[in-house]
């Protein structure tokens, strides 16, 4: 059965079909489109948080650039409270994007070295164009939501720490009170202790004030404290996508699979081997035929060559591209083996 399409009706952020190409090349040789992303569909609900998981390149950043309307789609639409972003003039997508919000890694590129912390926290007022409501809560109160002390206000970005810059960067995406807030590798940069700081405020926050969010992330440890369902992308398109604690448990796609079984916790509980991943992922400009994870995987078969899997249906809320993911997904549950040597770790994304 093929994933249906008509989403949740209490989805908040909906992907239809979404992708995105760049063109490139040139000068000598012909100009060319690359797909970063390709008819994805994935729909947010109200209050959840989806990671989105891939190695680097895989177009996980751009999709997340896409769900804000901060790219446009090349085919396909993303709708924000059922309201589809290309449609919207300026003025109206500048005023909807007050309640969408995007917290990434570099925060000293996301902080103007200029400013202070204080001005820096009412920036997206500015941005918007929107006079700070009165309701808004005083850059005090934003402070102290993260953690921080209210001098700090008076402080620059290069005076604090990489955690307190961070925590001022979610402040200042709370300003405006969103409803949708993409996490791109929010922590990638952090040390381990004060990656776990980051990800516990991150679910203390969502849990007070409900804003759905994306969570993007190479790293797998990360997400399996954050995040309700998952998205695994490999070269533009989602292969597998479902509840969180399913697809650790189960693994449908033997991509999925090669990268549950590289979280040594989860390997370990499960009595799993490790899944090696051979080699490393195809460029996006030369994407090979069938089902593009085919070189890489210990499973492939003639068919895999020759025709790619839609993503479907494989039961428990998982959904799969795989012509045999359902038998992959039983084997997984129970003693999964494919070629069992140690992976080598996941490259750190920078897309
Ligand atoms: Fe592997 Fe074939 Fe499934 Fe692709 S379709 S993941 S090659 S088994």
């Amino acid at each position: 059965m093929s994933v249906d399409r008509r989403m949740s009706v209490d989805a908040l952020v909906e992907a239809r079909g979404v992708g995105r190409s760049f063109s490139v090349g040139g000068w000598l040789g012909a100009r060319r489109a690359i797909a970063a992303v390709g008819h994805v569909d994935l729909a947010i609900r109200r209050g959840e948080t989806l990671a989105i998981v891939g190695e680097s390149g895989c177009g996980k950043s751009t999709l997340g650039r896409l769900l804000l309307g901060l790219e446009r789609p090349t085919q396909g639409q993303v709708l924000f409270d059922g309201r589809d972003l290309a449609g919207l003039g300026e003025r109206r997508l500048r005023h909807l994007r007050a309640r969408m919000q995007l917290v990434f890694q570099n925060t000293l590129a996301a902080l103007d070295p200029r400013m202070t912390i204080g001005q820096q926290i009412l920036e997206p007022f500015r941005i918007h164009r929107m006079d700070v409501p009165a309701s808004a809560p005083p850059i005090e109160q934003l402070l102290a939501d993260v953690g921080l002390a209210p001098a700090l206000a008076e402080r620059f970005p290069h005076q604090l720490s990489g955690g307190q810059r961070q925590r001022v960067v979610m402040a200042r995406a709370l300003a405006t009170e969103p409803d949708f807030v993409v996490f791109d590798e929010p922590v990638s940069a952090l040390d381990v202790s004060v990656q776990a700081q980051i990800i516990a405020l991150i679910r203390s926050l969502q849990h007070q004030r409900g804003f759905a969010s994306v969570f993007i992330s190479h790293d797998l440890r990360v997400v399996r404290h954050i995040a309700d369902r998952i998205a695994v992308m490999y070269l533009g398109r989602v292969v597998e996508e479902g509840p969180i604690a399913k697809v650790f448990a189960a693994p449908a796609h033997p991509y999925t699979r090669a990268l549950v079984s590289s979280v040594p916790r989860v390997a370990l509980g499960a009595r799993r081997q490790r899944v090696r991943l051979a080699g490393e992922p195809p460029s996006p400009a030369a994407i090979p035929a069938g089902c593009p994870f085919h070189p890489r995987c210990a499973l492939a078969q003639d068919v895999c060559r020759r025709d790619r899997p839609a993503l479907a249906v494989v039961g428990g809320g998982q959904s799969a591209a795989c012509h045999f993911a359902a038998t992959a997904a039983e084997d997984a549950a129970i003693t999964p083996t494919l070629v069992p040597t140690d992976p080598p770790p996941l490259r750190q994304a920078h897309a």
